[in-house]
């Protein structure tokens, strides 16, 4: 029995990402900020779901997750899915000129420093495991390599604080990988997948996107480590 914790997975890439797993036999806890909500998905997706409070951001929510989980058996796989972008009143998102240093802190707060806040926290639990698992969800926008090839489609993506922050995600990836060898650990790039986070604008579904991710979950001990991935293979950094 494999179990799965996936952080932010009330909705979108997560949620559709439990089901899947769910599907396949994990045991996946639901991890949601607001416990409601969680509530609230974990019941939708039925036996198979667990759900847990957890807040990235928040130490406190973060050490509880961890003790609630250890005491229900341990960990497995952990998800790193939780992220934010910073879009103004009309979805549009801040240029250059408009990022200030508070925008990049707040996405860092989620998306990179809760990705460190939580993959430390669960070590403990995943290193009792046979098979532990570390998915990262980073995003084609970390990639320097295809948004400043000129043409590439990430390469139109105008903003600083939400590329530079997945980017962050792909070099901890790479050393948490390098430091603990008997893991696999990889970051992944779902694609441009309606969902809240960009307004619902993305060209994929849920469905689509999550294949990536659900991939990666499973992969077994002779599978790749500190690598980034889409659904057609590894990515340039
Ligand atoms: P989404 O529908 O907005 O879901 C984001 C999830 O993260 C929600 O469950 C949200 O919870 C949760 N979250 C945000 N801040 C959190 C915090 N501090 N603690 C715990 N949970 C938190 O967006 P999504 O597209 O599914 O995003 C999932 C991941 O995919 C993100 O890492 C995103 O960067 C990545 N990604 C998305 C795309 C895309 O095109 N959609 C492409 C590449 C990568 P609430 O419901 O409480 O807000």
């Amino acid at each position: 029995m494999t179990t799965t914790l996936i952080t932010g997975a009330n909705k979108g890439l997560g949620y559709e990402t439990a089901r899947r797993l769910i599907g396949a036999g994990h045991t996946v806890y639901i991890g949601s900020r607001d416990a409601a909500r969680g509530r609230r998905a974990a019941g939708q997706l039925g036996a198979g779901a667990r759900a847990v409070q957890l807040d990235v951001t928040d130490d406190a929510s973060v050490a509880a997750a961890v003790k609630t989980i250890e005491a229900e058996g341990g960990l497995d796989v952990l998800i790193n899915n939780a992220g934010i972008e910073v879009r103004g009143p009309n979805n549009e998102v801040p240029t250059a000129a408009n990022t200030t240093a508070g925008m990049m802190r707040e996405v860092f707060e989620t998306n990179v420093f809760g990705t460190v806040r939580v993959t430390r926290a669960f070590l403990p639990l995943l290193q009792r495991s046979a098979t532990p698992v570390v998915v990262n969800v980073s995003s084609g926008l970390a990639s320097l390599t295809h948004v400043s090839e000129p043409g590439h489609p990430t390469a139109a993506y105008p903003g600083v604080a939400y590329p530079a922050s997945k980017t962050a995600v792909n070099m901890i990836t790479v050393q948490y990988a390098k430091a603990f060898p008997d893991m696999r650990i990889n970051a992944v790039e779902p694609g441009f997948t309606k969902t809240d986070l960009n307004g619902n604008t993305g060209t994929q579904t849920v469905e689509e996107g999550v294949g990536i991710i659900v991939r990666m979950a499973q992969v077994g001990p002779d599978g790749p480590t500190g690598g980034y991935f889409d659904a057609a293979g590894p990515l340039p950094w």
